[in-house]
């Protein structure tokens, strides 16, 4: 009975959990049958207790011995035999793939001893001692914290005095020297001697892949992929493969169709004579996959029944990490692979046409996050110029941005860079987040810099050779380039640009507005037939925000069953603002009378995109400085003028105005329905201008629907005093439809005290943005840079509460509203605008909360739309 440890055979894919993603899928592999060679994964769990006591739990060493000695019954040598060793490969793995993030440490069981046992078993003398000094550089690194550098310095010189320059054509002779300057440096460091005993290699490596769980990188990339930091890794121990064994053995990756595009077909590299990490690192340039057709014709066509195999399993793209040794191929990896937001779909809608999965199951496997990306505008390459270069197209996208070189510029960077290295590593992880997209010259489209920025969604081209990369230039065609250069990088295309190229709509977006149809296009129709069956399924409609005909119009275009928040502040800015300074001013009858048919025609426009549809007009809500010149320009020019000795003027009257009315916490001050209910006039014009406009468009023959919504309602008297006159006024425009008067809830009390409120309000909608902020506490337009970096990097939060809706705290405010509220008035009809309505995790909670729709910006309507169906499912 195992506690910490199982064999492969006694794990499943669907015990990620406990036996981490790679394990689950060697335990799955093994399962089938396939070739992957014996061993097993320590759990998790086992992690989680070494982490917390900083000790390897009692009974753990027993129980691995036990695997050990049927791990080696199966693989018919025993650990540390100086004739004929096994070697172990240990290997980190976590429930959430985290590339690169953690430690892998190959070739534990190899020394002194051993190598020569290995020596002659093989016949290779060459490759026993490359493969002793990989383990020493390897295990320094990761076990003992030698700087991976250090190892650089006589791997140099060996390459030098032999006068070669890759490290596979050294000889035995000059490795055997290699290893012995690899110990020194691991004394020098260490302060002791490199461990020779295997098991003990063995222990000490299963302890730092679990301490890798914390090491930095580990840690952002959780933070940043919003993976949970208390997880903990498992640790996979498998009998060692050799890639390294000469012209009939290699390495590669595969992917069982294209995760760029979804294309079907043969996608991967492949690098003989190599091992492990050679390939993900790009550290080689690799072949083409489809070229191991030539190089090992049988293991080929093995591996294509393989991938076929394990999609079937899968029901869905797989990746694939793969070993020839000597001409017999091994399967070291599988999972369902990442792939861009445009394979997503398409690959959704491939899996649904062969059959595999159902419309549900394609609803499940695409997001509309990735939808929001696929709307994001690319290079308009007809106005883009010769490309510098090309290289592979990585991650797609189109970024524009100076060159930085190095991961700390592109952090330190304030306007729009992109990273150039020649690869990239784990280190270079800071600054792959701060730039817009990354450019290398080496490694293909499973090197780093690839898979990274494919699942941060970040633009990404990689092995453009022709780049030479320095330390502080890049040459290429001729040119020296330079950190502070702009360049354009298109990861669709693999092109660079020298300069800003301009950038136009999506494709997507160009279906959406109608201007292309999908047929004929693989990723447009599998938009649409998702979107369709979206539409079916979702329980929440999908409103915008917009406050022109145009943007409602657009609305309209993209799918929004209605106007969730029309604002009217937008409306006073421009050459109406002198209006309302004078309405501020003197109070004055006769701007409200020259707003009036202003109003009206703005609302006649929406009303009439919007016909037939709700269209929620919410009165004035921003604080009255918003409307005035700034305090520091009127003291200014009332100082110029006194100075000249001339009359202030209008300046002297706004000036004593805006004293009178500061506010030292204006969000918190005079505004909303304060602000209607103390300058009288203001909202009854308002009123009189929706119902004016809503009775011309029913006499136009249009079927107008608005609804008038008061802002910043906190008790339940406020909202009546605004309704009693709203009505009068709706009742005396003849003509006018009836029109629902409601409420936004935003304030805590409201949310508190919606039973009350419901019985004054025909709807809800709540405005999350300042709920948000004072249901924390906090002015949503300070924070974020003062101390939000801070917070994510405590983890307090792991997204921004005005980005996603914190569910714990404001979610119960909404819960607690919703509830009080229909329990007054059942039937109420409740939306909610604001941000956090195109926001996909929100708007999941909004439909889990019982919400009628969310509202957002037209843009975001496509991706609250697929949302609302997938939380429909
Ligand atoms: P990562 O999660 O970063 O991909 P892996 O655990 O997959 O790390 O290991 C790193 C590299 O070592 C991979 O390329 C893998 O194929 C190789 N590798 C791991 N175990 C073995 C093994 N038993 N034999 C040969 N190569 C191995
Ligand atoms: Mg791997
Ligand atoms: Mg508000």
């Amino acid at each position: 009975m195992s506690r910490y440890v199982y064999d492969f055979i006694d794990g499943h894919k669907d015990r990620k959990d406990l036996l981490g993603g790679k394990g689950a899928n060697l335990a799955e592999m093994t399962r089938m049958g396939l070739p992957v060679p014996p061993g097993f994964t320590i759990t998790t769990d086992t992690c989680r207790e070494y982490l917390a006591t900083g000790s390897m739990p009692t009974g753990l060493l027993a129980e691995v011995e036990h695997h050990l000695r049927q791990l080696q019954a199966a693989a018919g040598r025993t650990f540390g035999d100086p004739a004929d060793p096994l070697l172990l490969s240990v290997r980190s793995g976590a429930k959430f793939s985290m590339p690169g993030m953690m430690e892998t440490i190959l070739d534990i069981g190899l020394n002194d001893t051993t190598v020569a046992g290995l020596a002659r078993r093989s016949g290779d003398e060459r490759f026993a001692w490359d493969s002793y000094r990989r383990l020493i550089q390897m295990f320094g690194r990761t076990v003992f914290g030698v700087p991976g550098d250090e190892f650089e310095a006589p791997l140099g010189a060996a390459r030098a005095s032999a006068g070669v320059v890759c490290d596979a054509e050294l000889a035995a002779p000059a490795l055997r020297d290699l290893v012995e300057a690899d110990k020194k440096i691991f004394h020098s460091f260490t302060g002791r001697d490199f461990p020779q005993a295997p098991h003990e290699q063995l222990f000490l490596a299963i302890s730092a892949v679990f301490r890798s769980w914390n090491a930095e990188r580990a840690v952002l990339y959780r933070r940043q992929e919003r993976i949970p930091q208390d997880l903990g890794t498992a640790v996979n121990v498998m009998a060692m493969v050799f890639g390294n064994r000469g012209e009939n053995s290699g390495t590669g990756v595969a992917f069982t169709r294209d995760p760029a595009t979804g294309r079907r077909g043969v996608y991967g590299d492949y690098l003989p004579n190599a091992q492990g990490e050679d390939v993900v690192a790009g550290i080689r340039n690799t072949v083409a996959l489809s070229e191991l057709a030539d190089i090992d014709p049988s293991s080929y066509r093995q591996l294509l029944a393989i991938m076929q195999r394990l999609e079937q399993r899968y029901q869905d793209l797989c990746d694939i990490e793969f070993t020839i040794e000597n001409g017999k191929l091994w399967m070291l990896q599988t999972r369902v692979g990442k792939r861009t937001p445009a394979a997503a779909f398409v690959i959704a809608a491939q899996l649904l046409d062969e059959g595999t999965i159902t419309l549900d199951e394609a609803l499940q496997r695409v997001t509309g996050a990735q939808l929001a990306h696929l709307m994001f505008p690319g290079f308009d390459r007809s106005a883009a110029p010769a490309p510098l270069a090309t290289g592979v197209p990585a991650s797609p996208g189109a970024s524009v941005g100076a060159i930085v070189l190095d991961s700390a510029a592109a952090v330190a960077a304030t306007g729009p860079v992109i990273l150039v290295r020649r690869e990239t590593d784990p280190d270079d992880l800071p600054g792959m987040i701060a730039a817009q997209g990354v450019l290398t010259s080496h490694g293909g489209k499973t090197s780093h810099a690839a898979v990274v920025a494919r699942g941060m969604g970040k633009t990404c081209v990689c092995g453009a050779e022709a780049l030479d990369i320095g330390d502080d230039q890049v040459t290429v065609a001729g040119r020296t380039l330079r950190a502070g250069d702009v360049i354009s990088i298109d990861g669709t295309t693999g092109h660079i640009y020298l300069g800003a190229v301009a950038v136009r709509p999506s494709k997507v977006v160009r279906y959406f507005e109608g201007e292309l149809t999908a047929s004929g296009d693989p990723l447009l129709s599998a938009v649409e037939r998702l979107m369709i069956h979206a539409d079916r399924t979702a329980r929440i409609e999908v409103h915008a925000n917009a406050d022109n005909g145009p943007d409602a119009r657009r609305a309209a275009r993209f799918g929004a069953t209605g106007i969730g928040l029309c604002r009217t502040e937008h409306m006073f800015l421009g050459d109406r603002r002198v209006l309302i300074e004078r309405l501020i001013l003197q109070q004055s009858q006769e701007a409200l009378d020259a707003l009036l048919p202003l109003q009206r025609a703005d609302f006649e426009q929406i009303l009439e995109a919007m016909d037939g549809a709700p269209v929620t007009i919410r009165l004035i809500d921003p604080p009255l400085h918003e409307f005035l010149p700034a305090v520091e320009d009127l003291i200014a020019n009332v100082a110029r003028a006194q100075a000249l000795g001339a009359d202030p003027g209008h300046d002297g009257a706004l000036l004593t105005a805006v004293r009178r009315i500061h506010e030292r916490n204006p969000m918190l001050g005079l505004r909303g329905v304060r602000l209607g209910l103390v300058l009288p006039g203001l909202f009854a014009m308002q009123v009189r201008a929706v119902a004016e406009a809503a009775a011309a468009r029913v006499a136009a023959g249009g079927d107008p629907r608005p609804e008038i919504m008061v802002p910043l309602v906190g008790a339940v008297q406020e909202l009546e005093t605004v309704r009693a006159e709203a009505e009068r006024i709706v009742a005396s425009v003849p003509g006018a439809p009836p029109i629902r008067i409601g409420t936004m809830i935003e304030v805590p009390r409201a949310a508190l005290t919606a039973g009350q409120i419901a019985s004054a309000a025909e709807f809800f909608s709540f405005g999350t943005n300042d709920l948000t902020q004072m249901t924390w506490g906090f002015s949503r337009d300070d924070v974020e840079g003062a101390f939000f970096g801070r917070y994510l990097e405590l983890g307090i939060f792991a997204v921004s509460p005005f980005e996603t809706i914190d569910r714990d705290g404001v979610g119960e405010l909404v819960r607690i509203a919703v509830e009080r509220g229909r329990a007054a008035r059942p039937g109420l009809t409740i939306g909610v605008c604001g941000e956090h309505g195109g926001d996909p995790a929100s708007v999941r909670f909004f439909a889990d909360a019982g919400l009628d729709y969310v509202s957002c910006s037209p843009f975001r309507v496509p991706v609250a739309r697929l949302e609302a169906g997938r939380a429909g499912l």
